[in-house]
């Protein structure tokens, strides 16, 4: 796969250093406050926030992040990202919702939890990592703060002192979700008082609980403990460089006495000597490449410096990255050889089966992509880096019903997958099929909130179906099913 773009993207080059800001990548100006107008909630009753509750308005969050952040909508990061997070999750004690791990393309670094096991960490975060325990260490403070309920509590304790605060905050939502409109929730200016609204700061006694925890977390998963303290300590150094103090260290810095705590937690258990992991390096070579804003002199230098020992597991992930690196500057025989020497020790790796099918396309011969990916369909075909890249090797084939036939089922398991139904728009739009065409067109619109665009897709097919009574059923289902979507947004309060 090669890199799948989001629709809106942000920058920001500040390092707004702290593992738990929660919603801080956006600076909100007053005159966008002033735009809003809140409906009438009510008092919010403390008892009111159940997990079920919690569960809804997390997705209803990330609908809205779909549309207004740079999500990382690739197969391999977003299946690395949820094997070391599930790894943790299936650790931890009560854990009452599901987990979904995503990364955002955003330099600064930073991680965020939210609502429904919402774990969201930039792209920024990871490559400052230097190995996966590192990584785990924040993964595992911020699953901490959804296991330990204190965004519930946090609202709930702000609730006692600012009830329209509160309010508000939820009634954003159904705001937002009701003024959708055609731009989608993207459009909407006043949402942006979201992020004002939910730069909820934890308390000093959560962090520490998120950090001991979460330290326990690293250690029952096998992940070095240690690693916590390591990784404060470098996000502190990385602010000492930076002119500017992030609004959310303010009120939550690394402080020494932070990372010092961290160390003796760490101690208490049996040191571990972890040997590096091949698929976190390989994940942030291709971090380095693909969803870094910088030059190609850069990278090459990135690359030289993350992947500069001795270790196999090193030089592979170097190799690899200078595949990628050859792929992007379309020296496909390059970026070929570099492939091929890595999987000769490891064959079934799907980083590299990835790369080589887009060196296939690249070399316009997507046949041996197709003979390729076939191989692993057989005993893999919900996996998404196969179904995903096989999806777009029949595309370049002209095999548009076979590719709409791979990509229907494995939307069956994963509705939610972007690229997936970008491709399916493509397949039908080439195969001539309008009716399924605007049913996929509308599922993509619903997985960014925007209801209004999708029921319109689902009206035009609609109009254009006959004699399928098939069809017709479901999509005048689907019609009902949204609205009432819509209409549940609307109504989403605490
Ligand atoms: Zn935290």
């Amino acid at each position: 796969m090669t890199k799948n773009k989001s629709p809106r993207r942000f920058r920001q080059s500040a390092i707004s250093l702290c593992l738990l800001p929660f919603f801080a990548w956006q600076n909100v100006t007053s005159a966008q406050d002033g735009a809003i107008k809140l409906p009438e909630l009510g008092t919010v009753a403390s008892s009111s926030l159940t997990i079920e509750k919690e569960i809804r308005i997390g997705k209803a969050y990330k609908m809205m992040m779909r549309s207004r952040l740079p999500i990382v909508n690739d197969p391999l990061l977003e299946q690395y990202i949820n094997d070391v997070g599930l790894t943790l999750v299936a650790n931890a004690n009560d854990v009452k919702t599901p987990f979904e791990f995503f990364m955002v393309e955003n330099k600064a670094i930073n991680a965020f939890a939210f609502f429904g096991g919402h774990v969201g960490i930039h792209t920024g975060l990871f490559l400052l990592a230097d190995n996966e325990s590192e990584l785990a260490s924040v993964l595992g403070h911020e699953i901490t703060h959804v296991t330990q309920r204190h965004l519930a509590r946090s609202i709930e304790a702000r609730e006692k002192t600012s009830p329209a605060t509160m309010a508000a905050l939820l009634g954003s939502i159904a705001l937002v979700m009701a003024g959708a409109g055609d731009a989608g929730i993207a459009g909407i200016q006043t949402s942006l008082a979201l992020s004002q609204q939910l730069a909820i700061n934890y308390t000093r006694s959560n962090e520490r609980e998120a950090d001991r925890i979460g330290i326990a977390l690293t250690a029952k998963s096998k992940f070095d403990p240690a690693s916590a303290s390591v990784f404060f300590g470098k996000m502190a150094a990385q602010h000492r460089y930076s002119s500017k103090m992030p609004a959310m260290l303010q009120s939550h810095p690394v402080t020494e006495l932070r990372i010092a705590e961290t160390r003796v937690r760490a101690q208490s258990y049996s040191p571990v000597a972890i040997s590096p992991n091949l698929s976190f390096l390989l994940a942030k070579a291709r971090i380095m490449v693909r969803f870094n804003d910088t030059t190609d002199d850069v990278i090459n230098h990135s690359l030289k410096m993350s992947f500069n020992n001795n270790e196999s597991t090193h030089q592979m992930a170097y190799d690899y990255g200078k595949a990628l690196m050859a792929f992007k500057l379309k020296q496909y025989d390059v970026a070929l050889n570099l492939i091929q020497h890595l999987r000769r020790t490891e064959p079934d790796n799907l980083f590299f089966i990835d790369t080589l099918s887009d060196i296939y396309l690249g070399l316009k011969k997507p046949q041996l992509a197709i003979k390729l990916l076939k191989h692993y369909t057989s005993y893999m075909a919900n996996n998404s880096v196969i179904a995903l890249n096989y999806s777009s090797a029949l595309l370049e084939a002209n095999q548009y019903s076979k590719a709409i036939t791979v990509l229907e089922r494995f939307l069956n398991t994963h509705p939610h997958n972007i690229p997936a139904w970008s491709m399916l728009i493509d397949a039908n739009r080439k195969a001539g099929k309008p009716i399924e065409r605007n049913i996929a067109k509308a599922e993509h619109f619903a997985l960014y909130g925007n209801f209004e665009q999708a029921l319109k897709e689902l009206y035009k097919a609609h109009n254009q179906i006959k004699n399928d009574q098939i069809t017709q059923v479901k999509v005048q289902a689907r019609i009902k099913q949204l609205r009432q979507q819509e209409e549940d947004l609307k109504n989403l309060k605490i």
